[in-house]
């Protein structure tokens, strides 16, 4: 997609859906800490020109916790905005107050429920960890919104053998009902699965 920049168009909040870009829009999805900002900016990375210093860094945002955070990525030679990336608020946070569980869930809902921008769903999952009933209720809930979905194992680095990652991987399939071959896995660390991931957004910005 000849990508050579990235740029924060905005954190939106609780009714505040964010302006449509008229470009495909990619959801990127997961429980705190899972790994989601890292991904974000290696995916920003591997497709721009590094030397672009207009390229947004996808950050902790502490007051930001609740907002749905959009990014556009402009193609030089094209002259204009090819793709955006839509951050949604990390779920799972034990340490979030009931009231602003509410303006997470409603950020998160309100924007899926609305976007007809939406070529791609990405649930981001721990590779270390078992899925929880979050994860599963997130993914119950994109399958009820019939949007493409894809489940992205982080940190695949961080397991000690090829063994303990295969065995772990097949839990994570198990534990979300995945089909064999999935969850599709990277690192944000080594870049592994980075390029592979962006065959696949692009495949799913075609349709
Ligand atoms: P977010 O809360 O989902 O945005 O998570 P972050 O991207 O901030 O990552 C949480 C922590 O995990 C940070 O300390 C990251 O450096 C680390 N991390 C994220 N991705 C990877 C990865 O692929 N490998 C390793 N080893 N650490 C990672």
């Amino acid at each position: 997609r000849d990508i050579d920049s990235m740029t924060f168009e905005g954190a939106y909040l609780g009714m505040r859906l964010p302006p449509s870009l008229g470009v495909p829009e990619i959801a990127f999805l997961g429980r705190s800490n899972v790994g989601k900002s890292s991904l974000l900016n290696r995916l920003s990375k591997s497709a721009t020109n590094a030397s672009n210093l207009d390229t947004a860094t996808v950050g902790k945002t502490p007051g930001a916790t609740a907002s749905v955070n959009l990014y556009s990525l402009q193609s030089k030679k094209k002259g204009k905005n090819v793709l955006a990336f839509a951050d949604l608020p990390g779920f799972g946070y034990a340490k979030l107050s009931k009231g602003v569980k509410e303006d997470v869930e409603m950020a998160a809902e309100r924007y899926l429920g609305k976007r007809k921008e939406l070529a791609l769903g990405i649930l981001l999952v721990d590779c270390r960890r078992d899925p929880s009933d979050d994860d599963r209720g997130v993914l119950a809930a994109l399958y009820d919104m019939n949007l493409p979905i894809l489940v992205v194992a982080t940190k695949i680095d961080k397991m000690s053998s090829k063994n303990a990652l295969e065995n772990q991987l097949e839990k994570v399939r198990v534990g979300l009902g995945l089909p064999q071959g999935q969850p599709f896995c990277i690192s944000s660390v080594t870049g592994e699965g980075v390029k592979q991931l962006w065959t696949i957004i692009n495949d799913a910005c075609e349709d």
